[in-house]
């Protein structure tokens, strides 16, 4: 009898351990970092995220802040160490603030790090709720420090709005990082004035590779692009750039500046692949997975989040959508042409 009840613990703590073993894809890649869109809207129209008349989804078909909750705390149980609030713009998603309280829950109970991408628009408003809620970092897209361009590239976005929302940000004790999207013809001439403010500032400057998300036409997508060696090599003709250990698992590659200690960035997915190590997916607000931002392979994981109040459901349906995970993308620009372009925005997937 004795025996039999040990063999049947035994038999629990195996079921329980596999029903909570980490997340690892077919090749190998532990999943560690989950990036969740919560809302497709946006108060910006970017001209490379978005169309200027987008119609976005039916308010219906969002999952609710509670099934947000629901499926990114399934996550941290499968291993997730680091989550991503993004989308669209999060912030302008209602009760939002809510969202980040519920999820500071699992800072140092298994999740390791809460943070967000916005536009920086709402960051005045919300730098010290998110500080509260155990926010450190976030990183704020800005493509441009001249205002008239500013409202150029964003079509409704105000810069002094942003920097305000920056200024506020740090004065909450939140660590700021500028992503700024490479455009050719667009910000080629503002290289080293961005770089010189993020040195000011004392925030970390990444640059990023335009990708051919949305249908935006061939050649408007052609004409955008400004590869990454070539902004480094102009970079390289004034600064020293010393290569840098550290990686997120992402497409993210950074060097430390020698003459000024600053970080910078390069997110290089065309001209360099980085897949060999990701650890991410993407969850959508209305509950698709992600696997791959470059691919088309998605799982729905809404269905088993409403049609089963049981974890364990939820958890098989995430354990069998990372067993699809790609090996990488197949974006390429080469030969003058955009391959591997996705039909989605990136407001859709959470860029
Ligand atoms: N609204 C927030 C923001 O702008 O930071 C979060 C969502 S936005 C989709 C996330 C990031 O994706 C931004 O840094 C934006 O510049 C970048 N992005 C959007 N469309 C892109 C594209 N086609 N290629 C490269 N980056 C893109
Ligand atoms: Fe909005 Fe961000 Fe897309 Fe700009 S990049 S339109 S701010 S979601």
């Amino acid at each position: 009898m004795e025996a039999l009840r040990s063999d049947l613990s035994l038999a629990n703590a195996e079921v329980t351990r596999s029903a909570t073993a980490p997340l690892v894809d077919p090749f190998d890649r532990a999943i560690s970092y989950l990036r969740v869109s919560v809302t497709d809207r946006c108060d910006f129209r970017c001209t490379y995220c978005m169309a200027e008349h987008m119609e976005f989804l039916p308010k219906r078909d969002l999952l609710t802040l509670e099934e947000l909750d629901r499926l990114c705390s399934a996550f941290i149980d499968l291993g997730v160490r680091k989550l991503r609030v993004t989308g669209g713009e999060p912030l302008v998603r209602r009760g939002i603030m809510d969202f980040f309280r519920a999820m500071s829950r699992h800072l140092g109970r298994g999740l390791e790090e809460l943070t967000l991408t916005t536009n920086g628009s709402q960051l005045a408003r919300f730098a010290r709720e998110l500080g509260d809620c155990g926010v450190r970092r976030v990183n704020v897209s800005l493509d441009t420090l001249d205002p008239d361009r500013f409202t150029q590239i964003t079509r409704w976005g105000r810069l002094p709005q942003v920097m305000e929302g920056i200024a506020a940000a740090k004065a909450a004790g939140i660590r700021v990082k500028i992503n700024t999207v490479a455009l050719k013809g667009f910000n080629e001439d503002e290289l080293f004035r961005l770089i010189d403010w993020s040195a000011g500032e004392d925030q970390d400057l990444t640059f990023i590779e335009v990708m051919p998300m949305g249908d935006m036409g061939e050649q408007e997508r052609l004409g955008q692009y400004w590869p990454l060696s070539d902004l480094r090599r102009r970079i390289e003709e004034r600064l020293t750039l010393v290569a840098l250990s550290e990686t997120s698992g992402g497409p993210a590659r950074y060097f430390r500046v020698s003459e000024t200690g600053q970080k910078i960035g390069f997110i290089t997915p065309l001209t360099h692949n980085f897949c060999e190590s990701c650890n991410r997916v993407r969850l959508t607000c209305t509950g698709e997975l992600f696997m791959c931002l470059g691919q088309q392979n998605r799982a729905d994981l809404r269905s088993p989040l409403r049609t089963s109040p049981d974890d364990s459901v939820l958890r098989g349906a995430i354990r069998e959508a990372i067993a699809h995970k790609p090996r990488g993308h197949d974006f390429d620009y080469s030969r003058r042409r955009v391959a591997g372009k996705m039909d989605r925005f990136m407001s859709h997937t959470g860029g």
